[in-house]
């Protein structure tokens, strides 16, 4: 049998994170606010605490898995001593920080982590779990922590987990607006979001490709136009903004390109490549 292990919070990752600890194994307690969605999990082997304290005590790894960091304050309840906490909770960098303290004063040991999946891919290798905090806590549970999913380990800084998940869903937004707005500036002209599709997959991987170059070029702070300047984004920009008006279609997007890019060429940015962006969104 594997390392007992404890999951406070059984909504629905919760429960699938306490259910990928039992298929795997591992002696697993529970404890859920809302005694009932423990039922499926007792059935099926957990044993059920009568309290977070007594959950806590009941194993040296302790996943935490509710809404927000108020209901992490409220479940992490008694003392820690020779528990490590992985908090699995969505929430800001700042708070994963503050909450790394809080463990560490209680007597225990914290990392922060983020799950990139859905609660359906919960231990299986597609679910990506990202966790941040001192290395060798991640080592010491690496092999436990692998029953939820691939882990990848990003650094010592508790907040780096919740940091990754920002840059992760600006990404994620700003690829499916693009999508969905492409989709209604065709369906003025009758095309359908799902005739659009083959050619909407090509063109996010070609941009996928061109990743590796402006990585370079934001890392290093200088932007060569290998392919089109800024000043050539701008002409295709306000032909966007003039023709999304005339379509009867929204604005915004473009008209937010435009702006970046007629700030970066304000500042002298008009003959270099579109990677010079990257300085509107490093200043507030
Ligand atoms: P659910 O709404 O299904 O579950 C929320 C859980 O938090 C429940 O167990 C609930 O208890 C508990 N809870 C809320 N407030 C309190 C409180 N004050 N005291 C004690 N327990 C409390 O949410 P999910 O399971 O989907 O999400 C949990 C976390 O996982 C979130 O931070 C979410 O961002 C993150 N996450 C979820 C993903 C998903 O696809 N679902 C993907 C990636 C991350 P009760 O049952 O009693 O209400």
């Amino acid at each position: 049998t594997g390392t007992p292990v404890t999951v406070l919070g059984l909504g629905l990752m919760g429960g699938a994170l306490a259910g990928a600890f039992l298929r795997a194994g591992h002696p697993t307690t529970v404890w859920n606010r809302t005694t009932a969605k423990a039922d499926d999990l007792v059935a099926r082997g957990a044993a059920l605490a009568g309290s977070p304290a007594a959950a806590i005590a009941a194993a040296p790894l302790v996943v935490v898995c509710v809404s927000d960091y108020d209901a992490v304050a409220d479940v992490l309840d008694g003392p820690l001593d020779g528990r490590v906490v992985v908090n699995l909770t969505s929430g800001t960098p700042s708070r994963a920080r503050a909450l790394a303290e809080v463990v560490a004063r209680r007597g225990g040991g914290y990392l922060d982590g983020g799950i990139m999946a859905v609660p359906e891919a919960v231990g299986t290798a597609e679910a990506v779990l990202a966790y941040s905090g001192p290395r060798a806590l991640y080592d010491a549970h690496a092999s436990a922590l692998g029953s939820l999913g691939t882990g990848r380990h990003l650094g010592d800084d508790p907040g780096l987990a919740a940091t990754h998940e920002m840059a992760t869903v600006v990404l994620m937004w700003g690829m499916l607006n693009g999508f969905l707005n492409g989709a209604a500036i065709l369906g003025t002209a009758g095309v359908s979001a799902s005739a659009y599709l083959p050619i909407a997959q090509t063109a996010i991987g070609t941009v996928a490709g061109w990743l590796p170059g402006y990585a370079r070029q934001a890392d290093d702070g200088v932007y060569p136009a290998h392919d089109g300047t800024i000043d050539t984004h701008l002409a295709a920009m306000t032909h966007v903004v003039e023709e999304s008006g005339s379509l009867g279609v929204n604005a915004e997007l473009p008209r937010l390109a435009r702006a970046l890019a007629e700030r970066a060429a304000a500042a002298g940015h008009g003959a270099s490549g579109y990677a010079a962006l990257v300085e509107q969104f490093r200043r507030p």
